[in-house]
């Protein structure tokens, strides 16, 4: 039975590429690096009713199972190539792995990522993604290396993906009509877009990168811990979508966009004279890029409110609230 299930994973999931000289079958998979390049690697669990609400989709975990590693490559600025998938499921479900399957395939096949192995094991649900890729020597994106007077930069809208979990989770009468709103914001949560184009576009632009997992406060905290230094973010700049700011109070909102993970959006920070490249060069690959706020000396993150005054971040609610 797990033989099938594999063969199965093996086709759906099918992408030739010369570097890899065996796939799954064998013992173990055969890479070949390319000459020049310098190896990237991630590897991210999902638990189940931890990193996703129990009953999500199977074609939904296939998707962020494979999501949530490319954000690490794309944060590092690398081009992604090769992943490993060990799947624990509670019983051998052909119909879950066929959907699972199709996920993760339609995230890794237009990035050309091939599935070259992995394991499958029977236990509670659970899903280790290792994702494997390439960047230029020295030229990995990292988290330290942000400097005062950088700016600090995300890519799309904030909040999303945690607005999507809390409507998952108060459901509204099916005929309301701010169905296509919720729809939206759980989609954002379900089928992240790693934001690949613009990591590697970044590469000699951004002095450090991070992607927002865990959301802006903690993340943006990670980025400024490393490069021993701090941020003040502006409140009023920071990007959202009109899904979330129709369905939810101005409150709800920031907190959302503060504190709320799983956006998988990159926060970055640039040297204040190539803001105007890094921005036409993000908005050529189609992606939102705005400026939020700005590295200075110190540590900590600050965020000043609409009203000019800084925030307690530090209250209960805004580091818990995701
Ligand atoms: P072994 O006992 O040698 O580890 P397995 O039966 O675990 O063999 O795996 C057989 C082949 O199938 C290996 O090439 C392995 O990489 C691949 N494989 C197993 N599970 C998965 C999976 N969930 N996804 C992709 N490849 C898998
Ligand atoms: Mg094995």
């Amino acid at each position: 039975m797990e033989f099938r299930l594999i063969e199965r994973i093996r086709e759906l999931t099918a992408q030739p590429r010369d570097d890899v000289r065996l796939g799954i079958g064998d013992d173990a998979a055969v890479l070949a690096v390319p000459q020049g390049q310098e190896l990237v690697v991630a590897i991210d669990t999902l638990v189940d009713g931890v990193h996703f609400p129990r009953g999500t989709a199977a074609i939904d975990i296939g998707w962020k199972a494979l999501a949530v590693n490319l954000s690490d490559l794309a944060a590092m600025g690398a081009s992604p190539a090769w992943a490993l998938l060990a799947l624990t499921l509670p019983a051998a479900d052909p119909a879950f792995v066929e959907g699972f399957a199709e996920g993760f395939a339609r995230l890794a096949q237009p990035h050309r990522l091939a599935l070259v192995g992995g394991d499958t094991t029977r236990g509670p649900l659970c899903i280790s993604v290792a994702v494997h890729g390439f960047v230029p020597p020295g030229q990995a994106l990292t988290r330290a290396g942000a400097r005062a007077g950088d700016l600090v930069l995300v890519t799309g809208t904030l909040g999303d993906a945690a607005a999507g979990l809390h409507a998952l989770q108060n459901p509204l009468r099916e005929d309301d009509s701010r169905a296509s709103l919720r729809e939206f914001l759980i989609a954002r949560l379900n089928q992240p877009m790693p934001r690949l184009a613009a990591g590697t576009a970044l590469r000699g632009q951004a002095s450090a990168c991070i992607d927002i997992s865990d959301g802006l406060l903690a993340d943006l905290g990670h980025l400024c811990r490393a490069s021993g230094v701090g941020a003040e973010i502006e409140a009023a700049l920071l990007p959202r979508s009109s899904a979330l700011l129709d369905l939810y109070d101005v409150t709800s909102a920031l907190q959302f966009a503060l504190s709320g993970g799983d956006d998988y959006e990159l926060c970055f920070s640039v040297p204040a004279h190539r803001l105007a490249d890094v921005q036409s060069d993000l908005s050529r690959l189609g992606c939102g890029v705005t400026r939020i706020g700005r590295i200075v000396e110190g540590d900590g993150v600050r965020v000043r409110g609409t009203d000019g005054a800084w925030l307690d971040t530090d209250q209960q609610g805004w580091e818990h609230f995701a």
